[in-house]
């Protein structure tokens, strides 16, 4: 088993225990990753990048998990294969903006 579908079934086994897989429809998974990104985003809001790693390192942190954790919920539920979907949208993006040779 990969390491990101030991990750899966750890965050599956979090929420299970717990009963939330009722509220976990694909539509308020994709609205709980936006939110979790504009939390993220709030870390740097008025402040430099350095300025704000500086001072919000820890929750920068939680808040990329947060985003992470949504995300792979709803890949888990869609039963979406993680390094399948990443690699075949890298190679449609090395398409898109190929390489300048000069
Ligand atoms: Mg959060």
């Amino acid at each position: 088993m990969s390491d990101i579908n030991k990750l899966i079934d750890s965050i599956n086994e979090f929420r299970d225990v717990r009963n939330w897989r009722q509220y976990h429809n694909p539509k308020d998974l994709a609205i709980s990753i936006s939110i979790e990104a504009a939390e993220l985003l709030e870390d740097f809001q008025w402040k430099e990048s350095e300025q704000a790693l500086e001072s919000n390192i820890d929750n920068i942190q939680e808040e990329i998990a947060d985003v992470l954790i949504y995300s792979l919920m709803l890949c888990s539920d869609l039963e979406l294969d993680v390094q399948e979907i990443v690699k075949g949208k890298l190679k449609k993006n090395a398409k898109k903006y190929p390489i300048d040779k000069e």
